[in-house]
């Protein structure tokens, strides 16, 4: 990386084909990088791209998203965050930026009305994500935005992520590693554009009638005191909370480690990204006991539960100050609470010595213990080195039968949630485009119990229900599209595919609205399925097939022991949500390979010749 920067247009085609954020940043990805780029390399590109809509009044576009190989999984790397950043990124005048090459010396980007501009970063190296983000607002004023890595990332922690506003994390596959071995600490931006849409009149009222239909919806109250949290308590109800990495569905201590236990007792006020009319996050402060003093934002759930249940632990404070120490040095918490937790069954079962474990007595609920293991990682020192590449590097490393424990799929650790309780779910981690991931679809439809509808949109009244299997393809494919409209908006999940509150047919009005190209209902709805259809495709040309769209062991293989309610006794059948899946994305049912006919119908040919090259017989057929 040199500095040198160039502005391009953006394709009109190109934004009616992948609509923005994720979409036009994967388009984008496979055209730059040699498909085999070592991740970590200068030839690798970094993309950081906001939708359509980010700046805007409508509800929740306030994302950035984050794209690249991934240097964590070896497959694609894309996360994204909320917060302030994506929005500032725009009234810059900015849809994508494209980051090439590695700096000579630790450098940042200034991003603002006037340019880009490459600067030294050296006074910042080792300073965490809050640290990093005072001084460089010190630096460029309080209106700025960071987006930064913390020490994790420059000491090559390959689960590393991007912080935006302290906590708002691009925190999945790597995308952290990826900036910091470009030499960047940072990106600044600040814009003070005005930002225009192109019937202003038609815009307000659809923003208006969409604020209106959030504002009622049944989820808006429940969101709005609890966000996420309250999933603890729920999944724990169900018997599906991820406890003791997933020897079982419930946990003892649930209640005191709850999100209704942190309102009650630590809650200080609510708070909402940009333009959003959900203050879905909330600010808290640990104000008596060994860890006072301890003021933060947040948690989600996963956060909640990783330092908590999923280590068997049932002191909350405890777990937010470990969260807090894994927040500042810049990682994924979803992907190091499942290396400590992996590390902490590899120790109950004898697996690892307590002498391979540096001394740390890795017993469930020691708290102590798992704040040592995380500082260990991020400083990848000593057995946290051994962790700090993810966990299916680490069961390779550490062998002796451990690959079967470790929780990932496709290299992408697994979130708080016990798959066998939630069938729909577990088929979507799966299948996702980025490893083990419940944001690529996030099929909550399977939680309503509504039959008639579960009959009248997938085609089998077992779609409402979390435990059976059948429908579930359909449902998967329904909710991964919503995600991809969600992501390339760059706008909220919450509303967008938990409330189901924007329909394509309206996500293309308020388009039209805004940009002044001729979007409609199943032009979007195409778009997200192209995108989906291309991240396919570059997995399916770096080896993936029907294969590797699996899960762990532990969920196909092990019922869910007793004292978890109905999901006692359950696993996961795959094959049969698998063949479903397949046969409504027109993918080939025996490899999990897009058919020719599919990728001509999204005016993917391009991808015909280039996966043949790469010995992809399939796809002529
Ligand atoms: S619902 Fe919550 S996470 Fe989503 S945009 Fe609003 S405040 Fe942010």
């Amino acid at each position: 990386m040199t500095g040198a920067a160039s502005v391009e247009p953006l394709d009109p085609q190109d934004a009616m084909r992948y609509i923005g954020g994720r979409g036009l940043n994967v388009a984008r990805l496979v055209r730059e990088i040699d498909l085999d780029v070592d991740p970590l390399s200068p030839e690798n590109v970094l993309l950081v791209g906001v939708g359509p809509l980010d700046g805007t009044l409508f509800p929740g576009a306030a994302r950035v998203n984050f794209t690249s190989k991934s240097p964590q999984t070896g497959i694609l790397g894309d996360s994204n965050a909320g917060g302030f950043f994506g929005p500032e990124l725009k009234f810059a005048g900015y849809d994508q930026v494209i980051i090439r090459g590695r700096a000579a010396r630790l450098s940042y980007l200034f991003i603002s009305d006037d340019g880009v501009q490459l600067l030294p970063a050296e006074d910042l190296a080792g300073l965490d994500v809050w640290e990093t983000q005072s001084a460089l607002l010190a630096r460029h004023g309080r209106r700025a935005q960071v987006a930064c890595v913390g020490p994790a990332a420059e000491r090559g922690v390959k689960f590393s992520g991007i912080f935006c506003n302290l906590v708002r994390a691009a925190a999945r596959t790597g995308m952290g590693a990826v900036m910091a071995s470009k030499g960047l600490k940072a990106i600044v931006v600040r814009g003070t554009r005005p930002l225009e849409v192109a019937s202003p009149e038609e815009f307000l009222a659809l923003v208006k009638a969409l604020d209106a239909r959030i504002l009622s919806h049944p989820e808006y109250k429940p969101r709005v005191a609890l966000g996420t949290t309250r999933l603890v308590s729920a999944l724990n109800a169900a018997g599906c909370l991820a406890t003791r990495h997933f020897k079982t569905g419930r946990f003892e201590h649930a209640a005191e480690v709850s999100g209704e236990a942190l309102a009650a007792r630590l809650r200080v006020k609510g708070k909402a990204c940009f333009s959003c009319t959900i203050p879905c996050s909330r600010f808290f402060e640990v104000k008596s006991g060994p860890h006072a003093g301890l003021k933060s934002e947040g948690p989600e759930f996963e956060g909640l539960a990783a330092f908590t249940s999923r280590v068997g632990a049932g002191d909350l404070e405890a777990g937010l100050a470990t969260l807090d120490i894994c927040n500042r040095a810049g990682m994924d918490a979803i992907a190091t609470a499942e290396c400590v937790s992996f590390a902490m069954e590899c120790f109950e079962r004898g697996i690892i010595s307590r002498e391979e474990a540096d001394g740390l007595d890795l017993t469930w609920g020691n708290s102590d213990a798992v704040r040592t293991l995380v500082r260990k990682i991020a400083s990848r020192e000593g057995f946290g080195d051994v962790l700090a590449d993810g966990v299916r590097e680490a069961a390779r490393r550490i062998g002796r039968g451990s690959e079967d424990l470790a929780m990932h799929v496709k290299g992408l650790e697994l979130f708080m949630a016990d798959l066998r309780g939630l069938k729909g779910y577990a088929l979507g981690n799966a299948v996702a485009s980025r490893g083990g991931d419940h944001l690529r679809s996030e099929p909550s439809f399977e939680l309503t119990g509504d039959a008639e509808a579960a009959e009248r949109r997938f085609g089998a009244r077992e779609a409402a229900f979390r435990l059976e299997h059948k429908g579930k393809g359909r449902v998967v494919k329904h909710f991964e599209e919503l995600c991809a409209l969600a992501d390339s908006l760059d706008a909220c999940k919450n509303t967008i595919a938990n409330m189901e509150v924007l329909p394509f047919d309206d996500a293309a009005n308020i388009l039209r609205a805004a940009t002044g190209l001729e979007f409609d209902g199943a032009g979007v709805q195409a778009a997200c399925e192209r995108i989906v259809n291309v991240e396919r495709c570059f997995l399916v040309a770096l080896g993936i097939r029907r294969k590797d769209d699996t899960l762990p062991k532990r969920f196909r293989e092990e019922p869910m022991p007793a004292g978890c309610g109905a999901t006692s006794g359950s696993t996961v059948a795959l094959d049969e949500m698998l063949d479903e899946y397949y046969e409504a994305r027109g993918w080939d049912v025996a490899t999990g390979v897009p058919t020719a006919s599919t990728l001509r119908r999204l005016g993917l040919d391009d991808w015909l010749g280039r996966l043949e090259d790469r010995g992809v017989p399939q796809i002529r057929q």
